[in-house]
């Protein structure tokens, strides 16, 4: 039987995209030879990625200003790629940091330039997203983490400003409709919403690149990975198939307004059971809340765990905390049905009748 995969990260994926791509590894559209077989650089692939390029592009509406990258090693190199193409030694960048994730960013960038961390919610353990803060006009950008991934909060409105704004949105990336020519830079490891691991997407506004003076490694250099259509080595060819097919899925099902729709439909029944039932505790501010993970208590750490077993007992994985936040954490991603979210709360609610 199929568990109902709540897991974070990697996680769940349409089964129709786990299905062809199933196929491709044995018999790559017909052509006698495995996806894994066949040369990047061949019209097979370039077909892939070109596809996978074009409908990043239109369900995120932007122009020929932007390009679209899938590059190596998840969202984590990207803490460091980011300052080294645009944050000079004497220059400082600005950040927020609302979790584990943005303050992994902050640690990096401050290997190549100076950090203001110009707002942090570490003062009430991450349970909310700055609203106000003043964002330095000299900054070379500002860095935010869409939606916090381990702690639950998720940003429902983004700043505006002067400055080019970047974002961490590995967890929430094409779960909404937003303006996206708002930034300069989005970034997304794969596994969590968009495919398999392996791979993470970055879109940049070019306009923002070749400003600094560093010597920047040509790995590393966004410039030539622009030049290179995304194959200056050899890419990660399987984790952009699975990338491009989610994609297509996404398209398929009416786009982000559809993804957005059916978000906030699963969230709301999480939350409105949780807040109906006094045994489960949300500690996240309500206009903060993530619609794709989360994160609550059972303040009784017994009948905490014995909800979990319970979990696992009827097919339910991935519903334990992070390691450092602990309780529950319930992701939500695109693929996961109405259906999963309705069995937990079911689940939640026999639970609370039985030990309330
Ligand atoms: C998972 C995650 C990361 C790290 O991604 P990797 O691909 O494992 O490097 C970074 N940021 C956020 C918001 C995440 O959820």
């Amino acid at each position: 039987m199929r568990q109902h995969n709540f897991n974070s990260g990697p996680s769940v994926l349409p089964q129709q995209v786990l299905q062809e791509a199933a196929k491709a590894i044995i018999d790559f559209n017909g052509i006698g030879l495995s996806l894994l077989e066949v040369g990047h650089r061949t019209p097979h692939f370039v077909a892939v990625i070109e596809e996978a390029k074009q409908l990043v592009k239109e369900l995120m509406q932007l122009n020929d200003e932007y390009e679209v990258l899938f590059l190596h090693g998840g969202a984590t190199t990207q803490f460091m790629q980011i300052p080294m193409n645009l944050l000079d030694t004497n220059a400082t960048a600005a950040y927020i940091d609302n979790g584990i994730w943005g303050n992994k960013a902050v640690k990096e960038a401050s290997l190549f330039g100076n950090i203001n961390v110009i707002a942090s919610s570490a003062d009430k353990k991450h349970t909310y997203i700055n609203q106000n803060f003043d964002i330095p006009a000299n900054a070379a950008y500002l860095h935010i983490t869409s939606n916090n991934t381990v702690e639950g909060t998720q940003w429902h409105q983004f700043p505006t400003t002067d400055v080019p704004l970047i974002a961490d949105m590995s967890s929430d990336i094409f779960s909404r409709q937003i303006d996206f020519k708002k930034f300069s830079l989005i970034y997304a490891g794969a596994q969590k919403n968009m495919g398999a691991a392996g791979v993470n997407l970055v879109v940049v506004k070019k306009s923002i690149l070749g400003k600094i003076e560093r010597k920047i490694p040509a790995i590393m250099d966004y410039r030539n990975h622009i030049e290179a259509g995304s194959l200056l080595n050899t890419p990660p060819v399987f984790a952009i198939y699975v990338a491009m097919l989610t994609l297509r899925w996404i398209k398929q099902e009416g786009g982000l307004e559809i993804m957005e729709l059916n978000a906030i439909a699963k969230a709301t029944l999480l939350y409105d059971t949780i807040d109906s039932l006094p045994l489960f505790n949300c500690r996240i501010d309500k206009a903060s809340r993530s619609n794709m993970n989360a994160v609550f208590f059972i303040d009784n750490e017994d009948l905490q765990n014995k909800f979990l077993e319970e979990c696992k007992a009827n097919g339910m994985v991935g519903v334990k905390g992070y390691r450092t936040v602990g309780g529950i954490r319930v992701s939500m991603y695109n693929a996961l049905a109405m259906e999963s979210v309705i069995a937990i709360t079911d689940l939640m609610k026999n639970f609370a009748a039985k030990h309330s």
